[in-house]
């Protein structure tokens, strides 16, 4: 049985001091301990924001790929090992180079976690408007306010047919080690926003600004996390009002994970298939047809 020393690394994390980040990196530990994995059952794919780091420092399998690619690779990953996969990147990766593949994440269902650290500021190319910034908010390339209505990633999670859509806030890391076991335990596409702190580039939303703002849907009387309208209602509070719902919004089990009707991963995924039998690819036969 794994233990979170089994996940250390002799590196340590040069997040700024008091960043969120620190409080997902331990969350993920924690939940892969809880969970029972051992480094060797997950893979995790980065993108490109502070978090992105994430895969350096933890004893884990991973790769670090592209700006907004993250979850296409994460698709590759998943059909070809069968690992349990889980994505981690932020806002501009996950909402805006990679906003069509989050779109089409959520409605293939495909069985991986999205983790979005949401600090709603490019932070890692040193504080440039993103886009999950607030209206009005100050940036270096916003010197007088954004003009951009944030994107809302729950209510369009939801909208393209994701089953299983939740938010974190990194104030709360016992809520987020829940969050994360949930997902890894959910059979499709699961995301969670998180709302990081950014305590460089940031700094009109530190810990108290979410403490003061933060709910869990839980705890909402009538609180039916398969209710899509309700889910939906909850999403669409943040951030057109103050109030910010934390917590698993929508879940749906009774849906299959896309990997689930793929026909050539009957037989298992495909690194543990002899590569002769495998339907999509005899080598020697590609080879010998471009010679
Ligand atoms: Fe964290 Fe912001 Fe520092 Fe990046 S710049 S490490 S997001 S506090």
């Amino acid at each position: 049985m794994a233990t979170l020393q089994d996940y250390a690394v002799d590196v340590r994390p040069t997040w700024c001091s008091g960043c969120g980040n620190h409080s997902t990196w331990n969350a993920l530990k924690r939940a892969f301990v809880q969970l029972g994995y051992e480094p060797r059952d997950l893979f995790m794919v980065t993108g490109v924001g502070c978090c992105s780091k994430m895969n350096d420092y933890m004893r884990i399998n991973g790769i670090h790929t592209l700006h907004g690619r993250s979850l296409a690779v994460a698709a590759g990953v998943r059909l070809a090992s069968g690992k349990k996969v889980i994505t981690v990147h932020g806002d501009g990766d996950g909402y805006g180079e990679g906003g069509n593949h989050f779109m089409h994440a959520a409605r293939r269902n495909l069985g991986f976690v999205d983790i979005v650290e949401n600090n709603q500021v490019y932070a890692l190319t040193r504080g440039q408007v993103s886009p999950t910034s607030r209206l009005g908010f100050r940036s270096s390339t916003s010197p007088g306010g954004s003009l951009e209505r944030p994107v809302n990633p729950l209510a369009l999670a939801l909208s393209q047919g994701a089953t299983f859509v939740a938010r974190g806030a990194t104030h709360d890391m016992m809520q987020l080690v829940e969050l994360i076991v949930a997902a890894m335990q959910h059979r499709g596409y699961a995301l969670i926003d998180v709302m990081q702190v950014c305590v460089t580039y940031n700094r009109a939303m530190p810990y108290d600004y979410y403490r003061e703002r933060a709910y869990k849907v839980e705890e909402v009387e009538g609180y039916d996390a398969t209710d899509w309208n309700a889910a939906m209602a909850f999403a669409l509070e943040y951030p057109a009002t103050e109030r910010i719902p934390t917590g698993i919004l929508y879940r749906r089990e009774d849906l299959p994970a896309y990997e689930e009707g793929v026909s050539a991963l009957k037989a298992g995924p495909l690194v543990e298939q002899p590569l002769r039998t495998r339907p999509l690819a005899d080598i020697d036969l590609l080879l010998r047809e471009h010679m």
